[in-house]
């Protein structure tokens, strides 16, 4: 990772010589911190967001939403000099590294990038009090930040959260929420997964049967098995939300939802402000049966049944023209086509399947869905993306421009070999990163204390280890609240081992800093697991 080093940093090296010991508690741990001596900087009615340049707006605005939602206090955004001031130098889009400066008079978050000062942003959030992170306006806070400087930069790339709202719906206003929580703690990846078996939850507007009828089921086995450990637990997290039933004209009860093209769109956009690329996964070909559902000429033998049919030209189409309405949707590089868990003993079994593994010279099934695979990363890369799939996209073979998450922590070999191979990785084994398995003190401090990184790589490989993240399946979390337990408090760990160096991760030193930090957890309304609990 390339970072530029940032000049200007005299107010730090002047101030050093009165520092005061170091009491910040910021999560992921920066590189360096320097606390000073001094009066603090207080946020007042008169104090402004001043930016250098006119790709900071956005910014400028995210930050001045934090700070007004809970102080109440009027602060504007300008441009030149203010009390606080987010300062471009020397732009370079990929840098995330920034600097951030408090002394009574100022608060100066310099960086390359806009994407640097967002970074710098989350940290002065955690530099307020906690009561900072409220919707709500508090009256009689001293709102005040330490004289301190700081420099920082992140480990790796990738910092990122899956969510699964298939298995179960989460409404735009719940998925914004979860993406103001990943800013705190320097999240930039939001990967949604919008489809799946059970249902779709992106509005296609060539197929709109897939989200007309594909969002909405009556209960499934999961929904009542929610509702079962519901009761049995005492837990009302458990239990279906009734935002998301729907009643039909004959007074059936169906479950679902799903986002419009429009939804979505400002989704993105309010990702976006907050540093936070949305990485789409439409799954395919396998855990289609949803689709095949609503479309049964999807599937071999027009039956409906997963997986698509790769032997009919009629398929193909159909992923090249989703994928067309997801492009206009996402403007980011990566997207992904899922390609995990095929069942692919049924296009042994399928006349156009077989065809197709003549007519391409295939030897098997898996060499027929990664042509198809090869194929789709053709279609992506014509129109300016990059395609990522589950690691089972290696089998078969694999283009070295895909890239690979490896999940299956069963598989420790899956990055060992991918990255010989020259493809790169996003590390999210459930081994250590699937958030929807259960929570204890000890799988906190695994998932701290552990290698999620494979200790087994050259230096080229570990090049192409992009980053890390972790996936929140969604079978048995029905609600936002049950969402909330199961991802934090743990989330803050993964996110400082995907930011701070691996050598400053000290289990004993993290603790502590954590405790500190969950009165603020408290604060943003996170129904969190605490330390120490016997609740499942
Ligand atoms: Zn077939």
């Amino acid at each position: 990772m390339r970072t530029k080093l940032i000049l200007g940093c005299f107010a730090c090296l002047v101030l050093a010589a009165t520092a005061a010991k170091a009491e910040t508690d910021i999560i992921p741990k920066p590189v360096s911190v320097t606390e000073m001596a001094g009066e603090p900087f207080r946020l007042k009615n008169s104090t402004t967001i001043a930016i250098n340049d006119a790709r900071l707006h956005g910014p400028a605005t995210y930050l001045q939403e934090v700070l007004t939602r809970s102080t109440g206090l009027r602060i504007k955004v300008k441009s030149g000099t203010g009390r606080i001031e987010l300062r471009l130098t020397e732009p370079d889009e990929q840098d995330e590294s920034y600097e951030l400066t408090a002394d009574s008079r100022r608060i100066r978050i310099t960086a390359h990038s806009a994407r640097g000062i967002i970074c710098g942003i989350a940290t002065l959030r955690q530099l307020l009090p906690p009561e900072i992170e409220r919707l709500t306006p508090t009256e009689g806070m001293d709102w005040t930040v330490q004289p301190v400087c700081i420099k920082d930069r992140p480990q790796f790339h990738w910092r990122g959260l899956m969510l699964d709202p298939v298995r179960h719906f989460y409404s735009v206003a719940d998925t914004k929420r979860l993406l103001d929580q990943m800013a705190v703690y320097k999240f930039n990846k939001f990967h949604w997964h919008l489809t799946d078996s059970q249902a779709s939850r992106i509005e296609i507007k060539a197929y709109p049967k897939l989200t007309d009828e594909g969002a909405w089921h009556p209960y499934n086995h999961l929904d009542r098995g929610c509702m079962d450990r519901a009761g049995k637990e005492n837990n009302p997290d458990l239990l279906i939300p009734r935002k998301y039933i729907r009643e039909t004209p004959d007074g059936k009860e169906l479950y679902g939802g799903y986002y419009t093209q429009q939804e979505i769109r400002e989704v993105v956009e309010y990702a976006a402000q907050r540093g936070i690329d949305v990485v789409p996964e439409l799954d395919m070909p396998g855990h289609t049966h949803i689709a095949c559902q609503c479309y049964p000429w999807l599937s071999c033998m027009g039956d409906g049944n997963d997986p698509l049919c790769l032997g009919k030209e009629t398929t193909i189409e159909y992923a090249e023209k989703v994928y067309a309405e997801v492009f206009q949707l996402f403007p980011y590089e990566y997207v992904s086509i899922g390609g995990d868990e095929v069942n692919r003993t049924r296009w042994t079994q399928c006349t156009d399947c077989q065809k197709r593994i003549q007519t391409e010279h295939l030897r098997d099934v898996s060499e027929l869905q990664a042509w198809f695979t090869k194929h789709m990363e053709r279609y992506f890369n014509a129109h300016g993306r990059k395609i990522l799939g589950w690691d089972e996209i290696l089998e078969g073979g694999l283009s070295k421009t895909a890239t690979v998450h490896w999940w299956r922590g069963d598989h420790p070999d899956v990055t060992q070999r991918a990255t010989e191979m020259g493809n790169e990785v996003v590390l999210c084994p459930f081994t250590f990163c699937y958030f929807d398995y259960a929570q204890t003190d000890q799988t906190l401090q695994t998932l701290y204390e552990g290698d999620i990184v494979p200790t087994d790589l050259s230096p080229q490989q570990l090049r192409l280890v992009k980053g890390m993240q972790a996936n929140i399946w969604g079978e048995w979390i029905p609600t936002v609240e049950r969402m909330n337990w199961q991802v934090f408090p743990r989330a803050l760990a993964l996110a400082e081992k995907a930011w701070t160096p691996r050598a400053e991760q000290q289990w004993d030193e993290f603790l502590p800093r954590l405790q500190k930090h969950l009165p603020r957890l408290t604060e943003m309304g996170i129904h969190y697991r605490p330390l120490k609990t016997n609740r499942p």
